[in-house]
């Protein structure tokens, strides 16, 4: 996984292609994302089924696929690929392929 949680990332598909959206939460296991406020769902639900907290129509963020979002580069903020560099201490940092510099 290239995204973390808090990234800044630019949606690249659907009705939603070029929003900018922060990352709420990343599941890696999928290679999917769910964003801040986007591909948004109706889920209806039942009153009474367990589970429920709310009957009727709720909105929820459904996670969408890590190919249909780019990170948005938090130094030059270009949506970007991501790079990794090496650190001396042997561990490794994300970084941006445009601008070069390294992103936390
Ligand atoms: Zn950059």
């Amino acid at each position: 996984m290239t995204i973390k949680k808090d990234d800044l990332v630019v949606v690249l598909a659907g009705r939603e292609r070029t929003k900018r959206a922060k990352v709420r939460q990343v599941m890696p296991k999928e290679n999917r994302v769910v964003l801040v406020e986007t591909n948004i769902a109706k889920r209806h639900s039942k009153p009474g089924v367990r589970g429920a907290r709310q009957a009727g129509i709720i909105d929820i963020e459904a996670p969408m696929h890590i190919s249909n979002v780019m990170l948005v580069c938090p130094n030059c903020n270009r949506p970007t690929r991501v790079g990794h560099r090496m650190l001396p201490s042997g561990g490794k940092v994300r970084a941006c392929k445009k601008c070069g510099s390294d992103i936390p």
